[in-house]
């Protein structure tokens, strides 16, 4: 069976397809700038030359429509006939409290999703630009929605309640729902098989530290609380979003810099965290750099954004009552060994001795950072969101 899995969003559309008999990726590549005459396409087959194509894409529909071009491709193609995908799965970033798990779309989950638009105003037209893009093109196809969300339903209230009148829970949703879900869900089973333990008995902190970034706190294999909360703006100091903050600044600062709603929203979102502070970039790798060049800015940016980090992680010890492993994925976690290793060494106190070695050897690999016999261990697991969501999409069709 051939699984297309699809991340679209308002301009651009990702897509991966996988062939589930034998776990391989066929193809995979994205559509850029959408709404624009100079799109571009970028498809990458397993065993063929790569293809890049530009022009004009000015909606999903047509961005679909190429991809299976692109898949179907007489020099760069990887199917004979569009019957050969069986099924698509998209990924959804908010589910709201309607979604536990991922589903199989029908009209009433259509309705459901368009409902939690205003939850989410930017992601989830987008995936409902890509699921009736898909209709469009691939008539009769089922089609599986897998939230970003669904994981983190799990919290208890005591960790999705925000200490405010309840009205604003009961009337409008305002609530913690974290994100990333998807990907702590991968690392935490992923974990459990690196360590030879059932994931039902541990403790994890898992990190995904990317452009955004998230920590949860996982209790035999379920969400018990995790950093961002209504939207992917609360928790950790991320590439462009600040974080946790004062409410009142946000008051505060509209007054005193005449900003509007979209002002403040925009400062918070895209010009804030790494960006900010550095005054340089929100790419950690440019903040690495500079900083060891003797830029203070960007040594301020990465002290305060790996402060954070590492109180999230005592934080979480404390609400699971323990902590067996820590885990760190996407492309921070993953590549940035000095991140690593400066949240590590002062998480000592909690058990954990750090293997200074093996955190800088066995780049892109499932590997243990922590010395043997560390009381709780570090691991680095590279995140697999589109594995995911092609595996719950596999699961639910042949249901
Ligand atoms: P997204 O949240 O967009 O999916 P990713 O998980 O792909 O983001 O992470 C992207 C970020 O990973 C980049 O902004 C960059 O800061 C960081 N990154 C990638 N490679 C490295 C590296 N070698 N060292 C430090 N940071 C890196």
């Amino acid at each position: 069976m051939n699984i297309l899995v699809i991340n679209a969003g308002s301009s651009s559309l990702k897509y991966q397809l996988f062939n589930m008999e034998n776990d391989s990726v066929l193809a995979k590549g994205k559509v850029e700038r959408i709404g624009m005459d100079t799109a571009i396409v970028t498809h990458e087959p397993a065993d063929k030359a790569e293809a890049r194509e530009v022009g004009e894409i000015l909606e999903h529909t047509t961005a679909i429509r190429k991809v299976l071009e692109m898949l179907l491709h007489a020099q760069h193609g990887v199917l004979g006939a569009i019957e050969e995908i069986d099924a698509v799965g998209h990924r959804v970033v908010h589910g709201g409290e309607a979604f536990k798990s991922s589903v199989l779309v029908d009209d009433e989950v259509k309705r459901e999703i368009k409902r939690l638009f205003d939850l989410a105003p930017l992601h989830n037209p987008a995936a409902m630009l890509g699921i009736a893009a898909v209709e469009a093109n691939m008539p009769g196809v089922p089609q599986a929605v897998v939230f970003d969300t669904a994981f983190h339903q799990t919290m208890p209230a005591p960790a999705y309640l925000y200490p405010v009148p309840m009205a604003l829970y009961r009337k409008h949703k305002v609530r913690r729902y974290g994100f990333h879900g998807t990907s702590h869900n991968y690392v935490s089973e992923r974990a459990a098989v690196f360590l030879g333990r059932p994931l039902e008995q541990l403790k994890l902190v898992t990190c995904h530290i990317g452009n955004g970034a998230s920590c949860a706190a996982i209790v035999g294999g379920r969400s018990v609380d995790t950093s961002m909360g209504m939207t992917p703006l609360e928790g950790l100091m991320m590439g462009t979003r600040s974080g946790d903050l004062d409410p009142a600044i946000v008051p505060y600062a509209m007054g005193k810099e005449d900003l509007t709603l979209s002002e403040i929203s925009s400062m918070l979102n895209k010009h804030s965290g790494l960006q900010a502070i550095s005054g340089l970039s929100s790419d950690m790798r440019e903040i690495v750099e500079a900083m060891e060049a003797g830029d203070r800015n960007a040594k301020l940016a990465f002290d305060m954004y790996e402060y954070r980090i590492r109180k999230y992680i005592g934080a979480y010890a404390a609400a699971m009552n323990g902590l067996d492993a820590v885990v760190f994925t996407a492309g921070v976690g993953e590549n940035s060994a000095l991140l690593r290793k400066a949240v590590c060494e002062q998480l000592s106190f909690l058990g954990i001795e750090f293997d200074e070695e093996a955190n800088l050897t066995g780049r892109g690999l499932e590997k243990r950072i922590t010395k043997p016999g560390s009381k709780v261990e570090v691991l680095v697991i590279p995140t697999n969101e589109e594995w995911m969501i092609a595996r719950d999409t596999y699961a639910l069709v042949k249901h």
